[in-house]
């Protein structure tokens, strides 16, 4: 990826969130949503990496959380979470854990494991569905 494109690439996702709108718009019945993210790798050369991610009503409804793996030529796009998020907010979930799977593909990067847990938060003059 060159210099000119790595920049594109980034307004692009600028764009993205700007287009994504704020939680208080799209999901007024959210209070905050919290993501925690979990690398593991087991082995010689283990790994252990955790990122938690805060949204209030008032952050732009974009989940996109980027690979913790160093040199990661995997999922350089990062992760998705706007269906996970979308759909727990329509069954009115208030927790929910997956697993996902990053293949490194990097120079040094090798393959991990990655959990996440998505932790959402209602205002409560919402009637629970
Ligand atoms: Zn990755």
């Amino acid at each position: 990826m060159t210099y000119r494109e790595r920049c594109d690439a980034k307004l692009e996702r600028m764009q993205e969130r700007q287009d994504a709108g704020l939680i208080s718009q799209r999901f007024p019945e959210v209070s905050s949503i919290v993501v925690d993210m979990e690398h593991n790798r087991a082995g010689v050369s283990a790994i252990h990496l955790m990122r938690t991610l805060n949204f209030s009503s008032c952050s732009h409804a974009y989940f996109r959380v980027e690979c913790l793996n160093k040199d990661c030529g995997d999922c350089t796009d990062g992760f998705h979470l706007d269906q996970v998020v979308a759909g727990m907010i329509r069954t009115h979930t208030a927790l929910k854990e997956g697993e996902l799977k990053c293949e490194g593909n990097g120079v040094t990067s090798r393959s991990v494991n990655i959990s996440y847990k998505v932790t959402i938060r209602y205002n409560e003059f919402f009637p629970r569905a």
